[in-house]
């Protein structure tokens, strides 16, 4: 094996970086970082045109810039072994393509959409359910196999549209060992003659992956598992380019709570956003993403679950990839966002909070009021931007009561709500405090002779409009006098 790590993370620009590319360029990320000087390498493998869509790249940019990955090489970076862009790469492609025609391992073939299709068809009503372009069909098809060598010479001088096709071996085991799967075999018996270069000159995803893999000096191949059936391809062009093959290692796949593959349908259904784009969007805590993908489908060996990305980088090895797939448990995702948030500054948090919001009297809001919302509601929030939903109280006085808590308003309430407010309109500035006014609200209940929820329950429904929230007393406080009176008077007057 050479020197250094060298890893790749070669996304197809035909989408936003999905939920499990993003696993996938993290655990490549992590490995390159878990090696002394290893390399991270960013390839954008954009030889389907026709699926590229505008904006998937500064997507997949955008979204592991937000995570932290530093990207040694790639198109924005540069380095020694571009373009990192296959499209600006294509001519190169023809020249191995037609290396392994020359070497008698692939072959020119001239068939026209018509004729395979009659083909398929042909083989399916003869009872083969899945026809294939393989070692037995391609001797009635037209290729470089069947056909004269002056008539196919004659066919590639008059520009005839034709593909090259990999010529696999009708009866062979193709073996290798995945760090993550252990030893893997196939029978060359189920595939087909992969088509390696399109009729427009542009290589497939197979013979460009394999020809950068190898020019690019990729040591470990790290990616999805949906990607192990095309790995025998792959190594067979290996063989037959009398290359060194990288090690294979195929991540598990990602699962749904409820069982199957997490499916773009089954993340809708279950609310799992599916797109790196989303969790940006939705304001998560990057931190809080990569250290619950990290989790998805690798631990440390340990109950050790909160690590930063640095510390991950350290501890990552391949060995503890799991084989079996990992359930995306959203819950713990946002346990992990909250395990962030709260380590956050309140200041940097207020700052954000305004970033987001686009109400101006939040805006406005002096920065050491909002640092105590932050404060009081820190503890109670998963992600940032319920600072702003739940908070709302904050700085206006409810509209509407939430419903569900309204059933706490009872019969007696609004005698109990009077007692207490006439308490608290006596007190100074000096006595309206969190401390004071929970005693009051002792001293109200002890002597109405109820219990505390009895009170309480009314009183924030009164001044929040809901049944939950931050600590009552400091909010109260924080809200003063005039705003307390005013929402229990309100209150008093809408609610029966
Ligand atoms: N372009 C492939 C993708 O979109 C790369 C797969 C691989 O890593 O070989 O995931």
């Amino acid at each position: 094996m050479k020197g250094t790590v060298r890893v790749r993370f070669a996304p197809s620009p035909t989408g936003f970086l999905h939920i499990g590319g993003l696993r996938t360029a993290l655990y490549n990320y992590l490995y390159a970082r878990s090696q002394s000087n290893g390399k991270f390498i960013l390839r954008i493998e954009d030889t389907d045109q026709k699926r590229t869509i505008e904006g998937a790249e500064d997507d997949i940019m955008k979204s592991l810039r937000w995570c932290g990955f530093r990207i040694d090489e790639g198109p924005e970076q540069g380095g020694d072994f571009g373009p990192y862009r296959q499209s600006e790469r294509k001519d190169l492609y023809m020249e191995y393509g037609e290396k392994l025609v020359e070497s008698g391992h692939a072959y020119y073939a001239f068939d026209t959409e018509e004729e395979l299709t009659e083909m398929r068809e042909r083989l399916e009503k003869s009872g083969n359910p899945s026809p294939k372009y393989d070692s037995i069909t391609r001797q009635s098809m037209k290729n470089s196999l069947t056909l004269p060598s002056d008539e196919v010479e004659k066919k590639l001088n008059r520009g005839d549209e034709f593909v090259i096709r990999l010529k696999v071996p009708r009866r062979e085991t193709v073996r290798f060992e995945d760090e993550i799967r252990g030893h893997v075999s196939f029978e060359t018996k189920g595939l087909d003659d992969q088509v390696l270069l399109k009729s427009d000159g542009m290589p497939t995803y197979h013979l460009a992956n394999v020809v950068d893999d190898h020019l690019m000096e990729i040591t470990h191949v790290i990616r999805g598992e949906e990607w192990l059936s095309s790995t025998p391809k792959h190594i067979l062009l290996y063989q037959y380019f009398d290359w060194d093959p990288p090690v294979m290692a195929h991540l598990p796949l990602i699962m749904s709570p409820t069982g199957g593959k997490l499916s773009k349908r089954k993340a809708e259904e279950e609310g799992i956003p599916v797109n790196t784009k989303s969790y940006i969007q939705q304001h998560y805590e990057p931190e809080a993403l990569v250290n619950f993908l990290a989790y998805l489908g690798w631990s440390p060996g340990d109950d050790s679950e909160i690590h930063s990305l640095d510390e991950l980088c350290r501890l990552f090895t391949l060995e503890r990839v799991s084989k079996g797939g990992a359930v995306f448990n959203h819950k713990k995702l946002l346990w992990y966002n909250e395990h962030y948030l709260r380590e956050k500054p309140n200041l940097s948090l207020v700052n954000r909070i305004r970033k987001i919001t686009d109400d101006k009297i939040i805006q406005d809001a002096e920065d050491e009021y909002l640092q105590k919302v932050v404060d009081l509601m820190k503890e109670r929030v998963s992600k940032i931007d319920e600072f702003i939903s739940y908070g709302r109280f904050f700085f206006y006085d409810p509209e509407e009561y939430d419903e569900k808590a309204l059933k706490k308003w009872k019969e007696d309430s609004p005698d109990l709500i009077r007692a207490y407010r006439d308490d608290i309109a006596g007190f100074d500035k000096g006595q309206f405090k969190a401390d004071k006014l929970k005693s009051t609200l002792q001293k109200v209940i002890d002597d109405k002779g109820v219990g505390f929820g009895k009170l309480m329950m009314p009183l924030r429904i009164a001044t929040t409009g809901m049944g939950f929230g931050p600590d009552l007393f400091p909010a109260l406080e924080l809200l003063g006098k005039e705003t307390v009176l005013r929402r229990i008077d309100n209150a008093l007057n809408r609610l029966p």
